[in-house]
């Protein structure tokens, strides 16, 4: 998936997205006890909002990934981190109005190229110089241990990365490959196994923690025919013991 443009039918332009966010935080600001609030996008790469508090003023940088979202979204969104600045919740707790946000294609339809696109280590392609992920993806599909999904970008990066071989965005269901393993002296069930793993990870969705490797999931990756083999030669790559050159 490259270069995707999204124009939403009714999707907000951004001017009117803007008096949206303001007045969004601006109303719900006052409830909190703010009397003075400022509020704007910022393009950070991953999903990210900043502020900074002074006594009864707040600034906030919200992600402008949110840019297409409903008023009501915007509003729970604004919600979790006033509840967060105020240390009413230990973390930002997301309304399930605003999960089911993050969770659907429209989010990621808006969304996906831009991620992509402030990804610099990323080739934006499926196509590496021996391995295609897409058909790897296929394999997994037809082999029945992975349901299929529209969605999904699969890349290679750009720099061999040895000790992280594999990334996803489980939010932007991008899902990055260390091209490390885009080698002939690589079996092709190694990039195949890291591929298997990242998409349990985006199966598992943003209820689950990103990094996390419960029992459960341990036990999904060994459904994996050549689990067994697949751990040894990562073992063998991070260690050095296997010459690519
Ligand atoms: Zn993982």
């Amino acid at each position: 998936m490259t270069d995707i443009t999204y124009f939403g039918e009714g999707s907000t332009k951004v001017g009117e997205s803007e008096d949206v966010l303001d007045t969004t935080f601006r109303t719900m600001g006052t409830a909190y006890g703010f009397d003075l609030v400022e509020v704007g996008y910022a393009s950070y790469k991953e999903f990210k909002s900043t502020w900074q508090r002074l006594g009864k003023q707040v600034t906030f940088e919200i992600s402008d990934y949110l840019g297409g979202a409903r008023p009501e979204v915007l509003g729970d969104f604004a919600q979790a981190l006033y509840e967060r600045i105020e240390k009413r919740a230990p973390a930002c707790v997301y309304s399930p109005r605003l999960k089911a946000y993050l969770e659907s294609d429209d989010f990621v339809r808006r969304n996906q190229a831009t991620y992509l696109k402030r990804s610099r280590n990323l080739t934006k392609s499926s196509r590496g110089g021996h391995f295609d992920l897409k058909e790897t993806y296929g394999r997994l599909v037809d082999s029945g241990i992975v349901s299929p999904s529209s969605n999904v970008s699969l890349n290679w990066t750009r720099s061999a990365n040895r000790m992280r071989v594999g990334y996803c965005s489980v939010l932007m269901r991008v899902v990055a490959i260390s091209s490390l393993l885009d080698n002939e002296k690589v079996p092709d069930f190694v990039h195949e196994y890291v591929l298997y793993h990242e998409l349990l990870h985006l199966e598992d969705g943003l209820s689950d923690g990103h990094r996390h490797h419960p029992p459960e999931f341990k036990a999904r990756e060994k459904q994996y025919p050549k689990w067994r083999e697949s751990e040894d030669w990562l073992r063998k790559l991070a260690a050095h013991k296997v010459d690519l050159s």
